[in-house]
Order: C-alpha cells, then structure tokens, then sequence
C-alpha cells in the first residue's frame, strides 16, 4: 500500500498498482464549509465509483447488499464500530469522524446506472450499516432520500438503521416502496436515560424523538422496530433503564430486533477507554477488566442483559 497526499489536504491510501481503494486522485474535491446549524461540520465532497456493496458472506449484514452514501457521522457516538473508516483517508476516528463528514456527491446517479445494470438481482440492500443515513447532513444532501427513490423505481428491497427521527420525512417513499417490495425501518435505542444519552451519543436527536418515530411508521404500516446497542456496563445495563426502553419499544409498535452489549474492536477500543477514563477513572478500571482478554463481552453477561430486560 502507498500513501499519498490527497487534493483535500488529507492523506489517502492506493494499492500497489497505484489505483486507490477508496477514491481516485480526480474523485477527490475541496472541502466545504457547512453554514448556519451544521457550521461546526466539514463536508468532503467525492464521486465514488460503486454505490453498491456486496457483503461478504461471512458478515452478519442483514442483508446481501449494502449502501452508505456518507462516510463520518455527526451523531459522534463515542463508542461507534465504524470510526476505523476515517483512518483509511488519514483522518482521525475520533474528532473527524464526528465533524469531517465525506459525502458521496454522486450516490444517486451511480446508483441508478447499477440497478439498470442486466445484472442487477433485486436483493435486499441494508442501508445504516457504517454510517447513519440520516444523520444531519443529509438534511442538506438529501442523498438517502434520493437512494430510497431508485431502489423504489428498481423494485429492490431494503432496510434501514438510523437513530434519527428524519427518516419520517420519506415516509412518503417508504410507503410507495412498501407497496411492492419488502421494507423496514429500524432505530437503534440502547437507553432512554438522559444522561447516559447525552455522555454517550451527543450528537444524536433524542432517543424519544425516535421512539415517537417508530410510532409514526408503524401507524402507517411500516415494518418497524429497535436494536437495543451497544448496552455499556455500568451505564445503561439496570434492569430498570433496560425494561423502559422494551416497554418504550413495545408502545410504539414495533419489533424488539436484539439487544447486544458493546464491543470494542480495535481501533474502537483505544478511542473509548481513553474517553472512559475521562469521565469515571473506577469505570475506566472496571472496563480493563471486562475487555482484558477479548473484544466483546462474554455470552453470560448477553444472558444476563435479557434476564435484566424481562425477555
Ligand atoms: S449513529 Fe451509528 S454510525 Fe453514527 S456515530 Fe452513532 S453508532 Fe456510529
């Protein structure tokens, strides 16, 4: 692998053969300044060569295929699985994973070309798998909305993840797609308890904006329901935070899909102990010793977590 410096001004990789993995030297653009309430985000404009991703089948993808038309996330959860992305541009997985967003400019016709390819399957496409795709720039971008058209004109099935409640403004589409294909929209809700919200997912909409949400689509007969993760040790894991956010789940219509506490897979790790730390130094110890010689939790505490939830 080589290391080369990008037009952004941030360091990219590219493979031996000089072809980068990620984007090519002219797919690279100028940075752009967001205004107004997004004015403490950066926005990296890029032309990505394929929209569609196969999922390796070995993955717990819920699905063959997926999309993410964002790379970054401003929800700027602390423990986020997908901060190692930023690496791969040489930016930072912590600070500029929460503010330097890369936006796949040209998602939407891409994808277009690639769902009229002969080829093309109609397979179920997850969206939400490395990035949320309704985080706030896409109140800008509207690029998912864009998305969920095509795979409606396409006839292709999908999914999404978000823990945002901005997904109910392409209700209108979702419904239209429901109508011929298989569609579901979930949240991701760990917790409902404000302050464990706030430490933890700071740039989120709150948690009950999403619970109403769900209510809403499940209202309109849409396939809805919540992920309870990453539950943290000694933050969001009482049975009582934990049978408010089922009976939460419950009211509002939709489908418990799990519950499944953190992990802390490499990268991850050295960025959430380090906050950790910062915030409760007893935590901190507690966590060196839950995480000492793995990256998940052990199967016992999952156990533990339904018996405390009533499940
Ligand atoms: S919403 Fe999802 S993708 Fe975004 S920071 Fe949180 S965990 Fe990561």
């Amino acid at each position: 692998m080589t290391e080369r410096e990008g037009k952004a001004g941030f360091r990219w990789k590219g493979s031996d053969e000089g072809e980068p993995v990620l984007f090519s030297a002219d797919e690279l653009f100028l940075p752009e300044l967001g205004t107004g309430r997004m004015s403490d985000l950066e926005f990296l404009h890029v032309t990505a060569k394929r929209i569609l991703n196969s999922v390796p089948s070995n993955s717990r993808a819920p699905a063959n295929w997926t999309i993410n038309v964002y790379r970054g996330c401003s929800h700027a959860c602390g423990y986020c699985f997908a901060r190692p992305t930023h690496a791969y541009l040489g930016l930072d997985i912590g600070d500029d994973f929460d503010r330097k967003i890369v936006v796949k400019i040209n998602a939407v016709e891409k994808l277009r070309q690639e769902l009229a390819a002969p080829t093309w399957r109609r397979e179920a496409v997850a969206m939400g798998t490395n990035t949320d795709p309704y985080q706030r720039a896409e109140a800008k971008y509207r690029l998912t909305r864009g998305v969920l058209e095509a795979l409606t004109e396409h006839r292709t099935p999908f999914s999404i993840l978000t823990k945002s409640p901005l997904v109910t403004r392409d209700l209108d589409i979702v419904a239209e797609a429901a109508k011929t294909v298989a569609v579901s929209v979930n949240f991701s809700i760990a917790t409902l308890d404000e302050r464990v919200w706030r430490l933890t997912e700071p740039g989120s909409p709150h948690p009950r904006r999403r619970v109403e949400a769900m209510a809403r689509l499940a209202g309109a007969g849409i396939r809805t329901g919540a992920l309870m993760a990453p539950i943290l040790p000694g933050l969001s894991d009482r049975p009582e935070q934990l049978r408010e956010v089922v009976a939460a789940i419950r009211g509002a219509g939709g489908r418990l899909l799990g519950i499944g506490p953190l992990h802390l897979r490499p990268g991850v790790r050295e960025h959430f102990l380090t906050w950790l730390h910062g915030v409760d130094a007893d935590l901190h110890a507690d966590y060196l010793r839950r995480y000492a010689t793995a990256d998940h939790a052990p199967r016992r505490y999952l156990e533990e977590l339904h018996r405390r939830a009533g499940l």
